[in-house]
Formats: C-alpha cells, structure tokens, sequence
C-alpha cells in the first residue's frame, strides 16, 4: 500500500524548531519577502505603489519617496497593529496549517504561550485571510452536492435524572444550521451555511457553471436542481452508490468539519460556523501540499489581506 501523503517526507517542508530559532530580523526578512514577493521581495509603498523607499532599519520602517506614506511590514495587512514577535506570527501560522483538523484557540494559546483572548482572535484573522482565496470559486463538471446539520446542541447535564431528551421539540433550541457543500470532482470546495438545505439552491446556480453534472442525494431539498442541472440521486438508505451517483468527497469534507467540531472546538457558535466551515474547505482542496507551502501560502494571504473589519480591536469593542 501507497504511504499516506502525511507520512512522506515530501510534506513536511515547515519546521516549527527552525521558526522559534529565527532571530527577529530573519522574522522579519522572512515576512518582507512575502508580502513583497511581487517586487522581488523589496518593500514599495502599500498606498501608492511607488517602488522608491527611504529603508529606516532601526525601526524597521520604510518611508515612500513619492507620498512620504511611512509603513512597515504589516501596516495595512490583517496582521496591523501586531502585539507580538514576527516570529510568533509565523509559529501560529505553522501550528495552525499543521492542525489538520483545526485548532482551538485553548490550544494554540498555550503552544504559543498567549492570552486565550490572542489566540482566539489570531485563529480567526488567519481564517478570514484564507477565505478570500476560496470566495471567488467557480465550479463545474463533476460536482457534489450534500449537505449536514451544525450546532444547537442542548448541553446534557451530569445527573442522569436531569438529562434531557434532545429528541423532543421542546428541547431543541433553534440554532441549528446547515452547511451545504458543494465540491468539484477532484477540485475546489465550496461551502454555505444555510437555515434549511434548499435554502442553497440559489447559491449552487451562482457558483457552479451550467452543463455541470450534479450528484446528490434524495434529500427533498434538491429536487429543485434538476430544472437547471444534469442530477444524478443516491439512496443512502438503500446503496451508498447507484449507478455512479456518489457524494463521497462531500462527506469526506464533513467528517472533517464534524471531527473539528467535536474534536477541536467542542461546540462551534453559529456566528462562527461559516468560519470554520470554509477553513475546512482550504484545508481540503490543500490536503496534498506540503505543509511548508501551506505556510507560504498561508502568510501570503495574511499580508495580502486588509486589515479585518471584524477581528481588528475586537476585544476593545465587545468589552469582555
Ligand atoms: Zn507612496
């Protein structure tokens, strides 16, 4: 038998010792050279584009010649503002491309000895950075669609005679939400939350292309899709694939969502469940990088990225 890919040398590219032994200027140097990659890893000005800066090294700022914009590394990245090392930056990116199942912000916090508070917000600017390389997808030929429910759970007390039965009506709490998958036959995934499934149906037509060939299952919510799409049905209560119809890879897609969520977080809040739901379609289409390249990647997208409306000063604004 073929050795798993996670096995091989080949994919393990990063190494996390060597990150936490860079000096500070090699930290910096490393993020200079991604976020300027453009221009052969020399800095130009963010605001203007002009390649002619004043280098201060000290400080480790650059002045723009043209618009005397002053900037440095992660000015105007999701990485603005930074509290930590560069170096911690570049480790909580490791550790966080190395999770293949995700990582809770209790965990990472404690690999890199930071507040939970720190942890929490870092995880999530790192998953809003990578998200931006999946919004645009388009998809077409072999597509899978499927769909799974995510939270409202009731908590179970520890007192048998207290439990609750979470079958009841009564019991439920309302937050459950779906995530529908949509997935390109050996290609990119895309994921949606939505109240009910058939609620994505209108999302599938924006992002997957006519003449595409749809596999689903008997689930009532997709009957709509055959007034656009080629569908071909599987029973799952009869055959888990008939006459080829088969979602497979979308289910392999929840089982890693689930195992993050039962796994990772415990309990992922519904505000939250996009978040994840599209962190776990990266690391999918990504699962065959190495992992140094995931890092590149990944870091890429950080610097690239604006500074977060959502996650920038968060913890000043909800005041906890
Ligand atoms: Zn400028």
């Amino acid at each position: 038998m073929a050795q798993h890919f996670l096995l091989t040398s080949a994919a393990r590219t990063l190494s996390l010792k060597a990150i936490f032994r860079m000096s500070d200027d090699e930290a910096h140097e490393t993020f200079t050279a991604i976020r300027f990659a453009d221009n052969g890893g020399a800095a130009f000005c963010p605001r203007c584009q002009c390649t002619a800066v004043y280098t201060y090294t000290v400080r480790r700022v650059w002045k723009c010649k043209a618009c005397n914009h002053q900037f440095s590394v992660t000015s105007g990245t999701i990485f603005a503002s930074r509290k930590l090392a560069i170096r911690d930056y570049l480790a909580a990116t490791a550790i966080f491309v190395n999770a293949v199942k995700g990582i809770s912000a209790l965990q990472l916090g404690r690999d890199l000895d930071v507040q939970y508070k720190t942890a929490f917000v870092l995880a999530h600017k790192l998953r809003e950075a990578i998200a931006k390389e999946q919004s645009d997808i388009q998809l077409s030929g072999v597509v899978e669609v499927d769909g799974a429910y995510f939270g409202g759970h009731v908590k179970q007390e520890n007192q048998k005679a207290d439990r609750k039965d979470r079958r009841l009506a009564s019991e439920q709490t309302g937050k459950r939400q779906s995530v529908v998958v949509v997935r390109e036959r050996n290609g990119k995934t895309l994921p949606f939350v939505v109240a009910k499934e058939a609620d994505a149906v209108a999302l599938i037509r924006e992002r997957v292309a006519m003449g595409s060939i749809v596999h689903a299952d008997e689930a009532g919510g997709w009957d709509r899709l055959h007034a656009y799409y080629d569908v071909m049905r599987i029973n799952h209560s009869v055959a888990f694939s008939k006459d080829g119809a088969c979602t497979n890879q979308a289910e392999s897609y929840f089982s890693r969502l689930r195992r993050a969520e039962l796994g990772q977080h415990h309990h992922i809040s519904g505000k939250y469940l996009a978040a994840y739901a599209v962190e776990m379609a990266w690391r999918e289409d990504s699962r065959r990088m190495p992992n140094g390249a995931l890092h590149q990647a990944a870091t890429a997208a950080a610097l690239a990225h604006a500074v977060s409306r959502v996650w920038a000063g968060y913890w000043q604004r909800v005041r906890s």
